[in-house]
């Protein structure tokens, strides 16, 4: 028997993933995953979905989500896990952010519009079917449309945060959101600290409650990894990881390409269990 293994951040169709929670988890059954966390952005509809065939195939769903937030300009992801999914605070707070982010469609459709691209908010909207809505959506439209040969090429000219179509994903600040997550007796993590690029913001999001750091992730070189690692254990935050699996629409990137051992998995429970009543 291999070691037991975790992949900690899959996205499903319920938020920018093209797979449905079930395909997802045979997908971990394949690669040979224990554990599993899907993470969608801003949504925990899928859990309930994918839990049945989980169970059957004896993989354990850890409950868990990513949740948009902004600070100082930057998009900051926070994952958390093992909260309660039933928390009427948690859910109140994901239904009004699914709301904003279909108003943000709108308004990065207008903002497009300005510099000449016009597609329809409708149209993003339709795309992205019962989930959440995020900028993957629209950049499908801007493929669909012709504006962009390839789905990255939307981050670059359109939907970056240098970009005349850049709309922030929350106006909520890490605080508010790790409070949520821990209000709910989950474990706040900052996702693919690579994306902030700033360090320094790790300490002070420790002060807002945050609990541990994703070192594993596959947009981390073996480089940033190292980097992250150290900054883990010199700040005592817990390590987590996962492959950011999102099916076609982030392609090169497979589920279980981040095989996190189980013993990291073990860290959280402790972790729960000693902090959250
Ligand atoms: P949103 O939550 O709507 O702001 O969208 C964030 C999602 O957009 C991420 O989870 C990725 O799936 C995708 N994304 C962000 N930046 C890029 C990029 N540079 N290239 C491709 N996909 C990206
Ligand atoms: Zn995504
Ligand atoms: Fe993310
Ligand atoms: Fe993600």
């Amino acid at each position: 028997m291999p070691d037991p293994t975790a992949d900690l951040h899959l996205h499903t169709r319920f938020s920018d993933g093209t797979d449905s929670p079930e395909r997802v988890v045979e997908l971990a059954r394949q690669v040979g995953l224990s554990a599993m966390a899907i993470t969608d952005h801003d949504n925990t509809e899928a859990i309930a979905v994918a839990a049945p065939l989980a169970s059957r195939y004896g993989i354990e769903l850890i409950p868990g989500i990513e949740m948009s937030a902004s600070a100082d300009g930057c998009e900051v992801h926070l994952l958390g896990f093992f909260f309660d999914r039933n928390n009427a605070a948690l859910q109140r707070h994901l239904t009004e952010q699914q709301a904003r982010r279909v108003e943000r469609v709108h308004e990065m459709v207008r903002r497009l519009q300005k510099v000449g691209v016009r597609i329809g908010a409708e149209e993003v909207l339709q795309l992205a079917g019962e989930g959440t809505v995020g900028r993957p959506h629209v950049a499908r439209v801007l493929l669909n449309h012709g504006y962009i040969a390839t789905l990255p090429e939307a981050f670059t000219r359109y939907l970056g945060p240098d970009n005349p179509g850049f709309v922030p994903g929350s106006p909520l600040s890490p605080v508010d959101v790790m409070r949520v997550i821990r209000n709910a007796g989950g474990v706040p993590v900052l996702a693919h600290p690579i994306y902030l690029r700033r360090d320094p913001l790790i300490e002070e999001f420790m002060k807002d409650g945050l609990v541990g750091l994703e070192v594993y992730h596959s947009g981390h070189t073996p480089q940033m990894v190292r980097h992250y690692e150290e900054i883990a254990d010199r700040l005592h935050l817990l390590k987590t990881g996962g492959s950011d699996y999102h099916g076609q629409s982030k392609e090169g990137v497979p589920i279980g390409v981040v095989k996190l051992p189980y013993q990291h998995v073990e860290a959280l429970k402790q972790w729960k269990a000693a902090h959250v009543t």
